[in-house]
């Protein structure tokens, strides 16, 4: 059977209806990779992998959440949506309103907004507001302006959201055939986090699984306000979709760190990018910088020997890292950490040169 998106496949789980207009473009059953190197270096026993959310239709796991917030949107009639954003979640905003027929609305905060993500919006048709303030303060324009017109807050505020992201947990869960040990995730907004840990609860419930995950989320240094216990008035890092002050899932953050027994630490921006270039040259994966935070995250913590002892208890350990995003979203950062090789004469000669053909 064709897989027809997460709401067809997940229906009982999620608030939908017969009445509700299912709005996809067959989001979702994004690959599970195992990472070889990375389940060698947490140990023997170890099996680390990879979440691949780029390979979602809009290369993010923001579509989840959109299927779910436009087909609601949709359902209540509404004809405009509207987000701020740091760039992924207007690029599923703008291709599901487009899908629908609905316009869409994004506002951009400052600073470096990937070109992808940018074309994204633009090429779907969205309304397109660059905004002079960060991505916080888009945000309480974006609620004020859905509070006063008839249009559709599509951040992760939007419960909806939330509901669909949670089925990234459910897909992890059936592959396996049970929860993992360890989730680990990239933290902005939070609503990720949240979500992941309400899907593996609810899965937990069903009976599905015998085990609940530990959350272990990871923010940008630069950006870390749940590790600092409050919000940071200028968030800076290269990770621009993890660029958040004050996140607007604080709380259900929190808790689903303490309801795991997990932690939300930082990783500083060198992590990050060395993360970012062994998943490519290694696994083959190419993710936007935010995604590598997990795995810089899980780089961090096996050096620290975090992961020794519930090994050595069980005998066996499954660890997932949730990568966000795809790397086509950022190519420029990608030219940035690598040089560019000159230009040479076209014989085998001068090419056997420049590159050892041999080696
Ligand atoms: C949105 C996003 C995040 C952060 O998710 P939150 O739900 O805001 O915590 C991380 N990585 C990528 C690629 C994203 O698009």
């Amino acid at each position: 059977m064709s897989w027809k998106g997460i709401i067809e496949q997940y229906r009982s789980y999620l608030p939908v209806t017969e009445q509700t207009p299912i709005v996809s473009l067959h989001e979702g059953n994004t690959p599970l990779i195992q990472s070889h190197w990375l389940s060698e270096l947490v140990g023997n026993g170890a099996e680390v992998y990879l979440k691949y959310e780029g390979m979602n239709p809009t290369g993010s796991f923001k579509d989840r959440g959109m299927t779910m917030a436009i087909s609601k949107a949709v359902e209540a009639k509404s004809v405009a949506v509207l987000c701020a954003s740091t760039g992924n979640t207007s690029a599923a905003a703008s291709a599901y309103a487009a899908r629908a027929g609905l316009t869409s609305i994004v506002l951009i905060p400052n600073g470096n907004i990937a070109l992808g993500k940018l074309s994204q919006a633009l090429i779907h048709g969205a309304k397109v507001a660059p905004v002079e303030a960060n991505f916080d303060t888009c945000l309480e324009l974006a609620k004020e302006i859905a509070d006063k017109y008839p249009i559709t807050l599509v951040n992760s505020i939007n419960p909806h959201r939330i509901e669909g992201q949670k089925t990234c947990a459910f897909e992890i869960s059936d592959t396996l055939g049970d929860a993992p040990d360890f989730n680990l995730t990239p933290v902005g907004n939070a609503g990720n986090i949240t979500a992941q840990w309400k899907g593996y609860c609810e899965y937990h419930s069903a009976g599905k699984t015998t085990l609940l995950p530990r959350m272990l989320g990871f923010q940008a240094a630069g950006a870390a306000p749940l590790v600092h216990g409050k919000p940071v008035l200028n968030p800076e890092t290269i990770a621009t979709a993890i660029r958040i002050g004050n996140p607007a899932s604080w709380d259900q953050a929190i808790q689903a760190r303490d309801d795991s027994n997990g932690l939300i630490d930082a990783v500083t921006d060198d992590e990050i990018l060395a993360a970012y270039q062994q998943l490519a040259t290694r696994d083959g994966v190419f993710v936007e910088p935010a995604s590598a935070a997990s795995v810089a995250g899980l780089l961090k913590y096996a050096q620290r020997d975090y992961f020794a002892k519930p090994l050595a208890d069980k005998g066996r350990l499954r660890i997932v890292c949730i990568v966000t995003g795809h790397g086509l979203k950022d190519p420029e950062r990608a030219i940035k950490s690598i040089e560019l090789p000159d230009r040479i004469q076209p014989s085998v000669e001068s090419i056997h040169q420049a590159i050892n053909l041999a080696g």
